[in-house]
């Protein structure tokens, strides 16, 4: 069913909105969950806003606090598995810190996310597929951070600054960044963690750079058909992306503010290329962020993308989860 979708949907782009639980903090504190998931099976999710006002929002798919990480994936499996077939795929992970982008994505060891649960896939369909194909996967890890790109995997930091490269038509790379051949699933967690413990190096403060960075997971793709030896290319981006929310008042100066404007500015980057591609512009303005720019031939074309709008449900958070649920409308 969901493939039907997915081939229907104008524009390329699916929206999924996934609500995290309460926390114990929360609970504690006396907050109290604002969503209303009485839709949530026909893409509905309300907010309620105090009072008897209620703001309804549509997507493709929502997820209530008690849909678990396979559930997640199941409904993103024919998308990320397209890759096989020479589409290019991005899923992103959108929204305010602390709303779950991180669990959806990457996961924990025992609760994995899409880009495990990813890879698990793609290493599966290729043994079934392997009397006809060959393939062979390889992943990156980046970080953009302050419109600066940073390779996750690089075993020695390299002080020659990473760029964007158009190596032909539609096809943007890197050149220099780690590009770790992957043979099967027993790898892959080891190489994910990896380029997820190097967002913390050189920072104070693990979690607060790693809701100020962008963080990509790159799954490229090669194959080769052994019937009429045709071969393929096609690029998987897996991306976590920095915390959407506004700056407080106190940290308006500084570092800080120069982080925030950054995220800012290519945040709305991420959404006008997105609503360009959406209302057909002739020109998708891919170059005013690195995010977008590195995302390129993921976007747009014939490839597909998907994104995880991710909420909070506590009424303290209320105004940032409408700005997330309007960002995500905006895109669809
Ligand atoms: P973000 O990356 O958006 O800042 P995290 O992924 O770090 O947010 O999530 C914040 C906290 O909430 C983490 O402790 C995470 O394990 C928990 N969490 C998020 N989503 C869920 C969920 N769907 N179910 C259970 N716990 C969740
Ligand atoms: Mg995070």
């Amino acid at each position: 069913k969901l493939h039907n979708i997915v081939q229907e949907t104008k524009g390329n782009i699916r929206v999924f909105c996934r609500c995290r639980p309460l926390s114990k903090a929360e609970t504690s504190s006396g907050y109290k969950c604002v969503v209303d998931f009485d839709g949530a099976n026909d893409g509905d999710i309300g907010i309620i806003n105090g009072g008897p006002s209620k703001k309804t929002f549509k997507f493709d798919r929502v997820y209530t606090p008690k849909d678990d990480q396979a559930e997640v994936y199941t409904d993103a499996s024919p998308l990320v598995t397209s890759v096989l077939d020479g589409y290019n795929v991005c899923i992103f992970a959108y929204g305010q810190t602390g709303t779950g982008k991180t669990f959806t994505m990457e996961g924990t060891e025992r609760n994995r996310g899409v880009n495990y649960r990813t890879l698990e896939e793609l290493f599966r369909i290729a043994e079934e597929r392997k009397e006809s194909v060959t393939y062979s996967i390889s992943v990156s890890v980046l970080e953009v951070y302050n419109e600066q790109i940073r390779d996750l995997l690089a075993t020695s930091p390299s002080s020659k600054k990473l760029e964007i490269k158009q190596a032909g038509e539609g096809s943007h790379h890197v050149p220099g960044i780690v590009e770790a051949k992957v043979e099967s699933i027993d790898e892959v967690w080891d190489v994910l963690q990896t380029g997820s413990n190097a967002r913390a190096v050189g920072s104070n403060n693990v979690n607060e750079h790693s809701s100020r960075s962008h963080c990509l997971l790159c799954i490229m793709v090669r194959a080769k058909n052994l019937v009429n030896g045709d071969c393929t290319r096609s690029k998987l981006w897996l991306v976590d992306l920095a915390g959407s929310e506004r700056l407080g008042k106190t940290d308006a100066q500084g570092d800080r503010l120069k982080e925030a404007q950054n995220i800012n500015k290519s945040l709305s980057a991420l959404g006008d290329v997105i609503s360009a591609l959406a209302s057909r512009s002739s020109h998708i303005p891919y170059r005013n962020s690195k995010l977008t720019h590195l995302l390129q031939d993921s976007l747009g074309g014939d490839s597909k993308a998907l994104m995880f709008v991710q909420i909070s449900p506590s009424d303290n958070d209320v105004s940032e989860t409408l700005s997330s649920l309007n960002f995500a409308s905006r895109v669809r």
